[in-house]
C-alpha cells in the first residue's frame, strides 16, 4: 500500500521507505581503471529506514510486500545517495562572506579577517554564524561537517539545535584570540568542551591546531599526545601555500610536513587541509603514514593558493576528502561545487581529461570524507547498519535531463537547488527544499543585523 504525501509533511514515524529512480550507493572506492568494482549505481531501487538506520537496500517492486505496514515515500525522478561531508569550513565565518575579497592569503587574513575577527567574535556571533552556514549546508545536501572556529561550544550547541551531524575541531594557536590568551588555554577549554558534549552521538571531536605558522613545535607535540589518549583526530591547515612552505623552511630548516612526520603526528588520525606544495617524498610519507588530505579547491583557487595534487595522492593510495574551507574564502558552502571542482580543476592540473573522475569526485565528497573523520564504519554510503544520513537530487529537470549516467548528472551537471530532500540520522531537515529544523526568515533577519554592525564600525 503507497500513502501519497503531502507537500510540506515531515514524517514522524519510526520507519519509512525512500523509493528511488536511481541509487547511488558509493560503495567502493575507484579502482585503477576509474570504475568501483560494485555498480556506480542501481536502477528503481528502495532505502527502508527505522529509526536512525538504514535496515534495508531491494528493488521497490519487493520493498513494499516485505514492509507492507511502512510508509512509501515515493521519489520518482530523483537519485538518492549518501549526504555530503564537508570535511572542512569554518561555518561561523559564513557571516563574513564577501566581507573581503580578491586577496592573496596572507594579505586577507592579516588586513582583513583577524581585525574584524579580533573586534567582532563572540558567543552570538558563532552561534549565529554557525546557524547560517548549517542552513546552506543542508539546502545544499551536506549532512556532515568538520568545523574548525572558536567558541566551540556555541559551535555544538548550534549542530544540536539545527538537527546536523558535526566533528567539532577544538581550534589551538599560540597567540592570544577571542577564545583563549594562549596554547594551553585553548587545550583546556576545549577539552571542558569535549567533556560536555561527548556524549551525543552527532557530535565528534577533533584538535584542531590551526597551522604550523600560528602552532609552535611544542605545541604540536603536545596534541599529538592527547589526540592518540583520546583517539581524536588532528585536522590542521598543512601546505596550504608555497609561501608557508618556503617561509618555514627558511625559519626552521625543515619543511612542516616532515616537521609533522618528526613528531610523529603523520598518522590515520591526521586531516591533513590543502596539501597544494607537495613533493614526491612528502606524497609517499602521506601515503605511508595513513594520512588523510582534505581537498579545498575552491578555497585554493581563489586565494590563488595553489592547487592539490590530488589525482597523485590518489595514485598513491592517500584517501582525499573534500571540505569548502569557509564561506568568507570561497564564498559559498555547496558541495555540490566543490566536488565538480576537484574533478575540473585535477584535469587542468596534470593536462590529463582522465584525472580525478566524476565517480571519484562524489567519492570524496561522501566516503572520502566518512573515513578522513574515522565515522567510516557509521557513515558516507548506503549500507544496512549504516545511519540514514541521505539526499535525494531531483534529475528531473531540464538542466539534467536525458539521464545516460545519473553519477555525470551529479557531478558535473546538477546544481544545488536540485536538491529536494535530506534525511540526517532518518529525521527529515530539509523537505522539498524548504528547512525543517531551522526558521529561515529569523536567521536572515539576525545576520542582516550582524552586517549592520560589522559595516557601521568600518564608516
Ligand atoms: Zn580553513
Amino acid at each position: 500500500m503507497t500513502f501519497s504525501r503531502s507537500k510540506n509533511s515531515v514524517q514522524h514515524q519510526t520507519g519509512y521507505i525512500i523509493k528511488s529512480s536511481w541509487l547511488i550507493p558509493m560503495l567502493d572506492a575507484p579502482l585503477s581503471d576509474k570504475f568501483p568494482e560494485s555498480p556506480m549505481w542501481l536502477e528503481e531501487q528502495s532505502v527502508v529506514i527505522r529509526n536512525e538506520e538504514i535496515i534495508d537496500v531491494l528493488a521497490s517492486q519487493l520493498a513494499q510486500n516485505k514492509y507492507p505496514e511502512l510508509e512509501v515515500i515515493d521519489l520518482e525522478g530523483m537519485a538518492v545517495m549518501p549526504g555530503f561531508i564537508n570535511a572542512h569550513t569554518h561555518a561561523a565565518m559564513n557571516l563574513l562572506k564577501g566581507y573581503s575579497d580578491d586577496l592573496s592569503l596572507h594579505v586577507w587574513l592579516e588586513t582583513a579577517i583577524w581585525p574584524c575577527e579580533a573586534k567582532f567574535v563572540d558567543d552570538d556571533f558563532v552561534q549565529l554564524g554557525t546557524q547560517l552556514a548549517i542552513a546552506e549546508m543542508l539546502r545544499s545536501g551536506t549532512t556532515c561537517f568538520q568545523d574548525m572556529y572558536f567558541m566551540p561550544d556555541q559551535i555544538a550547541k548550534a549542530v544540536q539545535k539545527c538537527g546536523i551531524r558535526a566533528n567539532i575541531g577544538l581550534m589551538v594557536v599560540d597567540s592570544e584570540t577571542v577564545w583563549a590568551r594562549n596554547a594551553d588555554e585553548c587545550i583546556s577549554k576545549g577539552l571542558a568542551v569535549f567533556d560536555q558534549f561527548k556524549h551525543d552521538e552527532k557530535l565528534s571531536f577533533s584538535f584542531a591546531p590551526h597551522a604550523p605558522y600560528t602552532v609552535s613545535k611544542a605545541t604540536l607535540e603536545r596534541l599529538n599526545t592527547i589526540s592518540f589518549e583520546l583517539s581524536m583526530n588532528i585536522h590542521i591547515h598543512l601546505h596550504e601555500t608555497i609561501e608557508e612552505t618556503s617561509q618555514y623552511l627558511k625559519l626552521n630548516g625543515i619543511r612542516p610536513v616532515e616537521e609533522l612526520k618528526e613528531i610523529g603526528l603523520l598518522n590515520p588520525q591526521l586531516n591533513a587541509v590543502h596539501m597544494t606544495e607537495l613533493n614526491d617524498q612528502e606524497i609517499t610519507w602521506l601515503a605511508e603514514s595513513g594520512c588523510h588530505v582534505i581537498h579545498c579547491p575552491q578555497s585554493n583557487m581563489k586565494l590563488a593558493s595553489g592547487i592539490c595534487p590530488t589525482q597523485k595522492l590518489v595514485d598513491a593510495g592517500v584517501n582525499i576528502a573534500i571540505g569548502s574551507d569557509g564561506s568568507a574564502s570561497n564564498n559559498d558552502l555547496d558541495m555540490l561545487a566543490e566536488l565538480q571542482s576537484a574533478a575540473l580543476l585535477a584535469k587542468v592540473h596534470t593536462g590529463n581529461a582522465e584525472a580525478f573522475p566524476a565517480y571519484q569526485a562524489l567519492y570524496s565528497a561522501t566516503m572520502g570524507g566518512a573515513k578522513a573523520l574515522g565515522l567510516d564504519s557509521n557513515l558516507g554510503s548506503i549500507e544496512i547498519g549504516k545511519q540514514a544520513d541521505l539526499i535525494a537530487i531531483d534529475l528531473n529537470q531540464i538542466e539534467t535531463t536525458p539521464v545516460y549516467n545519473p553519477v555525470s548528472q551529479i557531478a558535473y551537471a546538477a546544481s544545488r537547488e536540485q536538491i529536494k530532500h535530506v534525511w540526517v540520522a532518518g529525521k527529515q531537515l530539509l523537505n522539498d527544499r524548504e528547512l525543517t529544523s531551522i526558521d529561515s526568515r529569523s536567521l536572515i533577519k539576525k545576520a542582516n543585523q550582524w552586517k549592520t554592525k560589522i559595516e557601521g564600525s568600518n564608516k
